[in-house]
């Protein structure tokens, strides 16, 4: 029988090339189940040798092999490049001395050249042929056709081998590529600690309070804002606002409101975390931004502040308003958390003030960075 002459293009080598590189197979050791084939087909076939062949770049490399000389063979020298380039079909020559391929001159099995050969085709799941399965013998030999299905039918095996072994070195790499991006956002995630950690020190604080001026937030902002969505973490912001501080003001005079707004940053810095991060953002407004904490926690912590608020030693009870919502770096930017904090605030005060909102905005309820 003749040998079509190869028309692939390179693109489809290139293809066919990077469908192979896929399962990482080809250098890889020896393995039982590939060695069973190639014994199965030797015994079916009643031949001398078999072998299951993965055509690499320039050279045939064998995975598994009977009765065949070389560990591997040049593209040019190997049956099994001719086997491939009909990718559905079996290449069946019972004598080379009448259906002569070049190259089979050049092989040997157990010292002498290939009489007869035939190959079925390895293809990946897109029809690429990686390589073949593949029964030769040093004299001429005439397949039963139960013999020639039987080949393909543990081709058809060798594929799924093939396949299984794609699909565990996939898991494998996924759970790599998992565990390599989660330490990544944890070192990512520590080191914005650090940074918040060292701000709280040096940023320049608010005299009347201690906390974190306006500016400083700013910094705190702009610095984790240049940081990668997938490296913040997902956080609250506490929005609070001292009820009726113009009246507390104006009673009891702006040394005691002073007095006062002392006493509720007090109150807030007892009740946070040394990463949260409190500001003093506007005449008694206090904004807390709560990394890695989740609504109920930070429910917990405005319940506290405002416990804390009630217990403060003055001489006049006071109390406030806290609105809260979560942010997520990956869905929303830092204003929209802000924005839907002081609706939540807003509500708190419509509501009665003494009380603590948090923003229900279905999406970001959810979050959950614990
Ligand atoms: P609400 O419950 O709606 O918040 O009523 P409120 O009276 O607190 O209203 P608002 O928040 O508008 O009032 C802010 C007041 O806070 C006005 C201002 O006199 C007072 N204030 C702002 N900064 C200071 C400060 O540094 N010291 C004192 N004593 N008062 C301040
Ligand atoms: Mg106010
Ligand atoms: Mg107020």
């Amino acid at each position: 029988m003749s040998v079509r002459v190869p028309t692939q293009t390179i693109d489809s080598e290139a293809a066919r090339q990077a469908a192979l590189d896929t399962y990482a197979i080809v250098d890889s050791g020896p393995e039982q189940a590939f060695d069973d084939i190639v014994r199965l087909a030797v015994m079916l076939c009643g031949v001398y040798a078999a072998s299951i062949s993965l055509i690499d770049r320039d050279r045939v490399w064998f995975k598994a092999q009977i009765g065949v000389d070389q560990p591997q063979v040049s593209r040019e020298l190997s049956l099994c490049n001719h086997a491939i380039d009909q990718p559905g079909r079996t290449l069946v020559i019972d004598d080379l001395d009448i259906d002569p391929i070049p190259a089979a001159k050049r092989r040997r099995l157990g010292g002498l050249p290939p009489r007869f050969y035939a190959g079925v085709p390895l293809l990946s799941p897109d029809g690429y042929p990686l390589g073949t399965l593949s029964v030769a013998d040093t004299v001429p030999r005439h397949l039963a056709a139960a013999q020639v299905e039987g080949l393909e039918l543990l081709a058809r095996q060798t594929q799924h081998l093939l396949e299984l072994r794609r699909l565990m070195l996939e898991q494998g790499q996924l759970l790599n590529a998992r565990e390599a991006a989660a330490q990544r956002a944890e070192q990512a995630r520590a080191e914005l600690q650090r940074r918040h950690e060292e701000l709280q020190q040096s940023a320049t604080r608010d005299p009347l309070t201690g906390l974190l001026n306006r500016a400083a937030m700013e910094e705190v902002l702009a610095e984790t804002l240049s940081r990668d969505p997938t490296e913040r973490p997902p956080y609250t912001l506490l929005l609070l606002d001292i009820d009726h501080f113009k009246m507390v003001n104006d009673v009891h005079g702006h040394l005691a409101g002073d007095q006062a707004l002392r006493a509720v940053a007090q109150a807030v810095l007892t009740s946070i975390r040394k990463s949260d991060i409190a500001v003093r953002f506007g005449g008694e407004e206090i904004v807390v931004y709560l990394p890695g904490t989740a609504l109920d926690g930070a429910t917990e912590v405005a319940q506290r502040i405002r416990e804390q608020v009630a217990r403060a030693p003055l001489r006049f009870p006071i109390t406030v308003s806290v609105g809260i919502a979560a942010g997520d770096p990956t869905r929303d930017r830092p204003e929209q958390t802000f924005d839907r904090a002081d609706q939540a605030l807003y509500r708190a005060k419509a509501g009665g003030r003494d009380r603590v909102v948090v923003d229900d905005t279905p999406l970001f309820t959810s979050i959950n960075p614990d």
